[in-house]
């Protein structure tokens, strides 16, 4: 193929967003610049009417006032806390779109600590319960007792030995003959996180076909290596990494073609919403997010990935991090059918500790040439197989055997049974919200275009809610959630929806489309390159004009990716 042919058909397979070129969305983020809403205009930002902007500024003080009284320890101590912890002004920082941060930084805020946890609840230091849509990023699998039992059973079991290092605790074997089995793979190797795992398993597909470069699908999450995060996020550009589209023609093309392709990087939960970010709501500029699992389509795509790469020797790897036993004891790669080279686990393997691992055959494992001594895939990590990190292994995998029926009983029948359920009752609720699910992995929709659809998270914590950083674009369940308790959780989460509802942000004026919210987002941004214009009193908005940008404080960026 020519090398002009070759760029083409490279071109093609990206995905014509800013999402599928990464260079130059990381180019064109360092000039965005920042500005915010200021107190005038925020509530109008979509052209709602005075009295109606009065009635939502009543009602957003008024929900800061209930927060900060009700939860006063909680965020007595993360006020404290933050001016020193950097991981907790950026989580702060990027919860709602960066225009409207520093209103709702000064006034909404959320305690960053709690105290215990019990069933499916979390009790903050001010005793009050919320029920967890967190997942703590995926790893909650079972339920937080649980975990605190593997852990209690790995102390008991670790302790003779302690944090002794560089020799194994005998418990290792029992894990890696279960790993071997479970991802029907010959090795396996130990790491400390998923970011870790995920950069091991394509270390060794560099190292195993000679070639240099990793394909990863547009939106797709593989941890914060710089190689698998090209675009906004990573300070310098990833040169040998391919960002393609996912489940689409050209890509199978382009790997059918190139020579240079090393490794193909799947991680199946972009199956609810191919090409595109994790869903966090700091990009919900409007109500555009949308999303929609479909394994039929997404299990043809993943046979057909698998072809392309048995026939041209490339490596393709699952990077089950997320995925892995919350659809099954034997992951994704059971789930879909499809058996991959490399699978990357993490998360909930570590029975409650960090942990990443990889498994994968022998042929792609190894990391020295018995024929050339000198020629190695260097690969370590002082805490890898640490004696407490195998124990809790051990006892998760205990666990997960022991009360896999139960666990995964009638999993996607459950699971879509239970969307369905919130789905209808927000319908009957006359509330334009609408969940899709990927199991037990759910992501929130709005059915009608909106400025404001990222102030429901604060809504759901004052009504006993708790959802991570990112917001309502990743609700994670855990498998021990009853009935009962999806039903509370959801009585909950309508109660906090009618809240918002009734304090005016659900209105939209008919003629308002998700288009034009994003020409007024466009327009702001513009704007906002004129810090003169911006020094101007904000005007009274016809319906559809924006408010003009005010104060300079946040960058006005969309993340790729999440934890
Ligand atoms: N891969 C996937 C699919 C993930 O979801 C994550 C974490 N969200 C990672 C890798 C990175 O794992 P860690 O945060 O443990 O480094």
């Amino acid at each position: 193929m020519g090398r002009l042919q070759a760029r083409l058909l490279l071109s093609m397979a990206k995905h014509p967003s800013l999402r599928g070129h990464s260079n130059m969305s990381r180019r064109a983020a360092r000039f965005v610049p920042a500005f915010s809403y200021d107190e005038a205009t925020f509530f109008r930002t979509d052209g709602a009417p005075e009295a109606l902007a009065n009635k939502r500024r009543a009602g957003f003080y008024r929900l800061a006032e209930l927060l900060q009284t009700r939860h006063a320890k909680s965020l007595a101590l993360t006020a404290e806390a933050k001016p020193h912890v950097s991981d907790l002004q950026f989580t702060s920082a990027y919860r709602v779109p960066p225009p409207y941060s520093a209103l709702v930084q000064a006034n909404l805020k959320v305690g960053a600590f709690l105290e215990r946890s019990h069933g499916v609840k979390l009790v903050d230091l001010d005793g009050h319960e919320l029920y967890d849509l967190t997942g703590s990023y995926g790893v909650n699998l079972l339920g937080y007792d649980a975990y605190k039992a593997c852990l209690q059973q790995a102390t008991e079991r670790a302790q003779a030995l302690g944090p002794v290092l560089g020799s194994y605790h005998p418990i290792l074997l029992s894990n890696v003959k279960r790993l071997c089995q479970i991802s029907g793979q010959e090795e396996v190797s130990f790491h400390m996180s998923g970011t870790e795992a995920v950069m091991q398993a394509v270390r060794l597909a560099r190292y195993h076909t000679r070639r240099t470069h990793l394909v990863r699908f547009c939106g797709a999450y593989h941890g914060f290596w710089g190689d698998v995060q090209p675009g906004v996020g990573n300070p310098v550009p990833a040169h040998e990494t391919y960002t393609l589209r996912d489940m689409d023609d050209t890509t199978l093309e382009v790997l059918r073609t190139r020579n240079d392709i090393a490794c193909v990087l799947v991680n199946p939960l972009q199956a609810l919403h191919p090409n595109r970010n994790a869903p966090s709501d700091s990009g919900l500029f409007n109500s555009a997010r949308s999303a929609g699992f479909d394994r039929q389509a997404y299990t043809r795509w993943l046979k057909q990935l698998r072809a392309v790469c048995s026939e041209r020797g490339i490596a393709l790897i699952f990077d089950e991090v997320f995925v892995g036993f919350r659809l099954g004891l034997g992951g994704a790669q059971d789930y879909f059918g499809v058996r991959a080279d490399l699978v990357t686990y993490g998360k909930t393997l570590g029975g409650g500790l960090p942990v990443g691992v990889v498994c994968g055959a022998q042929r792609w494992m190894k990391r020295f040439d018995d024929a050339r001594p000198a020629d190695i895939c260097f690969s370590r990590g002082t805490f890898n197989s640490h004696p407490y990190v195998m124990a809790a292994m051990d006892a998760f995998l205990d666990h997960l055997e022991k009360h896999q029926t139960e666990l995964y009983a009638g999993d996607d029948a459950r699971w879509n049974a239970r969307a369905d359920r919130w789905n209808a009752r927000f319908a009957v609720e006359g509330l334009p919200l609408r969940v899709h699910n990927f199991a037990s992995i759910w992501t929130v929709c709005y059915e009608q275009p909106s400025r404001y659809n990222w102030l429901l998270q604060y809504y759901l914590r004052a009504h006993g809610i708790a959802l991570s950083w990112v917001g309502t674009g990743r609700i994670v369940f855990s498998l021990n959630y009853t009935e009962e308790d999806v039903e509370e959780a959801l009585i909950r989460f309508v109660a906090a929806a009618k809240h918002m509802q009734d304090d005016g942000y659900f209105w939209s004026d008919p003629a308002l489309t998700n288009a034009a919210i994003q020409r007024q987002v466009a327009r702001d941004v513009i704007a906002s390159f004129f810090p003169a214009r911006q020094t101007q009193p904000a005007p009274q908005n016809p319906p559809h004009e924006p408010a003009r940008a005010a104060r300079r404080e946040e960058p006005a960026v969309a993340l790729d990716g999440t934890a």
